[in-house]
């Protein structure tokens, strides 16, 4: 018998009118190129994204039409957010760090009809046009008609200006209902090997998503938040924040294209962000910059930090020297992105100190809706112990069961299960911690040596600014740890006080067999550790060595 219950879908316009409808006066602020401060409310975001709809029909964008941006976090990108999902087409975020030939194949296998573009991109989309004209039809700059840049396209493709856009539609649309599975937006994974693949959300897995993180022991976001996402909106939807704020009726910050310390800094306090989200490379400049000015963060309450392992320097600075509590989240794009978040049980809610900071290193627990498991080499499901690692699978109601262009449920297994690619162990409270990559975990003589444990112990020398561990071919035990450290400005390392740091914390056997010190590290366009890079040139370091 089916229940008796009104069966809306689950629309992203809906997000937004309930914002406009609800929290009209809330503010969406943005940081512009032009170094402006631009500012207005949800009501307007809602009213501006109709408009915008009338835009792109005027464009020749109908529905499944994917719409390309390649766009800092600011006011217009949120109305391209908002505007191609609500009209049934799909808003494709396209990463500007790739490398050209990567964002033009992103571009044509998505083929992207029109792209939205900040003008700090203008050299980009001129170095790119010729290969992207069989599909890309405009491009329309994200500005005014006096800041147009200078851009060359290719014969057939046509440049626009956002705002003379804008200024010549109406805003008589009225968002409709459709299936709440229909796609609303894409997004490639960066893809450290081979070539980038495209993951399709849904308008139902987004607002399933969005529930999730508002969650109190999620990244509690309410009604008088004030949310500044570093994150950008080009890396899996800025973590769902340009959603979540809108659901919550918070104040959106975004901070455009400069995210340095000294500017992160003055604009978190302008705009008394509460809570800011991203990479744990930026609060460590954040980190840097408040220290050697003197500066203070006069009202952030909470960072939460993802994307790769939080270092504990980042978790003990910010809590012991500001009052700010660094949360350390999980999840990838192919989960809309959010998995798990660090928000201790009762269990843990006294710990202090060192004791508190070694808890929030692990990854956390599921955010309500995703289940998780760690599986050994056959498949098993090992223990939830904290000790045991294996492969991390999940499933959830917003986990990718396919990348773009290949079957449903092609990316799971016979259960349903999402293979994550990452090696973790869980604990009997259901914190999971990530020990590795499955592809950057160093076997040495059959047993696991996880390289993000042995990094998060070399950062935390007062000497290194980054560490790097990566397996290195051994004779003897296939593989040993081999470890790179970047030294801090101004400083020079010694390997033998860092081996030091080791002692009583990990097992002898995971020491790494030597110290090498190196100007920089390899990052790749989302700012990991790029660690295929590392292999390639020091895979071979310890050869010869008995
Ligand atoms: P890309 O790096 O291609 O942009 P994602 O952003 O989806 O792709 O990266 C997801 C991966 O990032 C995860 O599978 C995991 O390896 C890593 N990751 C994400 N959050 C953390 C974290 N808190 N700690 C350690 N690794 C993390």
């Amino acid at each position: 018998m089916l229940g008796l219950m009104q069966t809306k879908g689950l629309m992203i316009s809906s997000i937004l009118t309930h914002a406009a409808r609800h929290h009209a006066s809330a503010e969406v602020i943005s940081r512009t190129h032009e170094n402006t401060t631009h500012r207005y409310t949800w009501r307007d975001v809602e009213a501006r994204s109709r408009r915008l709809v009338r835009v792109l029909q005027k464009l020749g964008i109908g529905a499944g039409d994917r719409v390309g941006t390649l766009a800092w976090n600011g006011y217009r990108h949120l109305e391209v957010y908002y505007a191609a999902p609500g009209m049934e087409a799909v808003c494709h975020t396209i990463n500007p760090r790739l490398h050209p030939s990567d964002i033009a194949y992103i571009v044509n296998h998505a083929q992207d009809k029109v792209l939205f573009v900040d003008s700090s991109f203008a050299a980009l989309i001129t170095a790119i046009a010729p290969h992207i004209a069989a599909n890309v039809k405009t491009v329309v700059m994200l500005t005014d008609a006096g800041h147009m840049p200078e851009v060359t396209l290719a014969p057939g493709m046509t440049l626009a200006c956002y705002d003379t856009l804008m200024d010549a539609a109406d805003d008589d649309y009225v968002w409709p209902d459709f299936d709440e599975n229909t796609a609303s937006a894409l997004c490639y994974t960066s893809g450290t090997t081979g070539r980038p693949k495209g993951v399709l959300y849904t308008h139902r897995a987004t607002w399933l998503h969005t529930y999730s993180i508002m969650l109190p022991d999620v990244m509690n976001i309410g009604a008088n938040s004030r949310v500044l996402p570093v994150v950008p909106m080009f890396h899996v939807n800025a973590w769902g924040a340009p959603y979540a704020a809108a659901l919550a009726g918070a104040t959106l910050v975004l901070p455009g294209r400069h995210l340095d310390g000294p500017t992160l800094t003055e604009i978190l306090n302008t705009e008394r962000v509460t809570f800011t989200a991203g990479v744990p490379t930026v609060f460590l400049g954040l980190l840097q910059h408040l220290r050697s000015s003197g500066s203070r963060l006069t009202t952030v309450k909470r960072i939460v930090t993802g994307g790769s392992a939080a270092p504990p320097i980042l978790i003990d600075a910010f809590r012991d020297e500001y009052g700010v509590s660094v949360e350390h989240a999980w999840g990838m794009s192919e989960l809309s992105p959010l998995g798990t978040f660090n928000t201790p049980k009762a269990a843990q809610a006294g710990l202090t100190g060192a004791e508190a900071t070694r808890h929030m290193l692990k990854q956390g627990r599921v955010s309500p809706g995703i289940d998780m498991k760690i599986v050994d080499g056959e498949g098993r499901e090992l223990p939830w112990d904290g000790v045991a690692f294996g492969d991390l699978m999940v499933k959830g109601p917003w986990v990718a069961s396919a990348y773009y262009g290949d079957e449903p449920g092609s990316a799971l297994d016979v259960n349903g299960w999402f293979a994550t690619g990452d090696v973790a162990t869980i604990d009997a409270d259901g914190f999971m911690e990530i020990t590795d990559r499955s592809k950057d975990v160093i076997k040495s003589g059959g047993e696991w040596i996880s390289s993000i444990t042995l990094e998060n112990i070399a950062v935390s020398h007062p000497d290194v600014a980054e560490a790097a561990v990566i397996a290195a071919a051994h004779k003897k035990w296939d593989e040993r740890p081999l470890l790179l450290v970047v030294p801090a400005p101004g400083k020079t390392v010694d390997p033998a006080s860092v081996l030091a740091l080791y002692e009583g914390k990990v097992a002898k056997w995971w020491l790494p067999d030597e110290v090498v010190v190196v100007p920089e590290l390899p990052h790749t366009a989302t700012g990991k550790l790029l660690k295929t890079a590392l292999r390639a040139t020091y895979k071979d370091h310890y050869i010869g060595r008995p």
